[in-house]
C-alpha cells in the first residue's frame, strides 16, 4: 500500500553533505507492525518525515495504493497529511492546560471533519485508548504513560490508514513501555504501523518487522516471528 522507490535526501550544510537518505526503496503492507531500529543520525526520523509528507527529497518517489505523487499538488499533500497519517512523538506534543477531549479535537482542526463528528471521533478514540473516563480532565493531570495514550488517541481519532511513531516510548518507564506497545500492536491489525525506536527488546517483542538502518541506507529487513516470509 506504500512504497518509496530510490528515495533520495541530501542535506547541504556549508561544504559538507549529509546523505539523510540513500537510495531507499521499501514496500510496506497495511496491517503490518514495522520498527525502525539504527544509531542516532542514521536517517529513521527523515524517511518517517518523507513517509508522512513531512520532508521533501531530493529524487525518487513514493508511491501510495500503488499511484505515484510525483504529480502531486500541494492540496494532494495536505490531504494525504490531514486524512492518511497519524503522528506520534517521544514528547507527547498535548496542549497541557486543555482537557484530553479538546486535545484530540484539535489533531483534526485541517480534516475537514464537521465539528459535531469531531467531539463523536474524539471521544470514540479516548474509549479506544483506555481514557473514556478522564477525557474531560486536563493534561498536566495525567501521567506520561497516559498523555502518551492521548497522543495515540489524537493521531487515530479520523482514523488514518497509517500511524508514524518517532519514538513513542522514548521518555516511559519500561512496564509503561510495554503497555503502550500492546496497544500500538492492537491498532496495527487495522492499518500500518511504521515506528521509529532506540529499544530493540521492544522492537523484537512487539513488531512483525524489523528495519535497520545505518547512513542513510536499509541494512537489515527481517520479519522475525514468521517462519515462511512473504515477498
Ligand atoms: P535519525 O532519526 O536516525 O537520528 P535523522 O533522520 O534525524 O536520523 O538524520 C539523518 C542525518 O541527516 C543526520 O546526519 C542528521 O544530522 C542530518 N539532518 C537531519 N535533519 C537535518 C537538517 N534539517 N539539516 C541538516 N542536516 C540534517
Ligand atoms: P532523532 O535522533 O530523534 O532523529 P535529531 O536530534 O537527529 O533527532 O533531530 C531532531 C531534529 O533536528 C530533526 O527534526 C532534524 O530535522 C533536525 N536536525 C538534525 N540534525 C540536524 C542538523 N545537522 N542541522 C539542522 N537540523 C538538524
Amino acid at each position: 500500500m506504500l512504497q518509496l522507490k530510490n528515495i533520495k535526501k541530501y542535506y547541504h550544510v556549508g561544504d559538507s553533505i549529509t546523505k539523510a537518505l540513500d537510495n531507499v526503496s521499501v514496500a510496506f503492507r497495511r496491517q503490518e507492525f514495522v520498527a525502525i531500529l539504527g544509531p542516532s543520525g542514521s536517517g529513521k526520523t527523515t524517511m518517517l518525515n518523507v513517509i508522512g509528507g513531512l520532508d521533501q527529497y531530493d529524487s525518487g518517489d513514493l508511491i501510495i495504493d500503488g499511484k505515484s505523487t510525483k504529480s502531486f499538488k500541494d492540496s494532494d499533500w495536505d490531504a494525504y497529511r490531514n486524512n492518511s497519517i497519524g503522528f506520534i512523538f517521544q514528547s507527547y506534543n498535548l496542549i497541557n492546560h486543555l482537557s484530553l477531549l479538546d486535545n484530540v479535537e484539535m489533531g483534526m482542526t485541517l480534516s475537514g471533519v464537521p465539528a459535531a463528528e469531531k467531539k463523536q471521533k474524539a471521544k470514540d478514540a479516548l474509549v479506544r485508548v483506555g481514557l473514556g473516563p478522564h477525557m474531560n480532565k486536563k493534561i498536566n493531570q495525567l501521567s506520561g504513560g497516559q498523555m502518551q495514550r492521548v497522543a495515540i488517541a489524537r493521531a487515530i481519532a479520523n482514523d488514518p490508514e497509517i500511524l508514524l511513531a518517532d519514538e513513542p516510548t522514548g521518555a516511559l518507564d519500561t512496564e509503561t513501555s510495554n503497555e503502550i506497545m500492546q496497544l500500538i500492536q492492537e491498532l496495527s491489525k487495522e492499518r500500518l504501523v511504521i515506528m521509529v525506536t532506540h529499544n530493540p527488546d521492544l522492537a523484537h517483542e512487539y513488531a512483525d518487522r524489523i528495519i535497520e538502518f545505518a547512513d542513510g541506507q536499509i541494512q537489515h529487513d527481517s520479519r522475525p516471528h514468521e517462519e515462511h516470509p512473504k515477498a
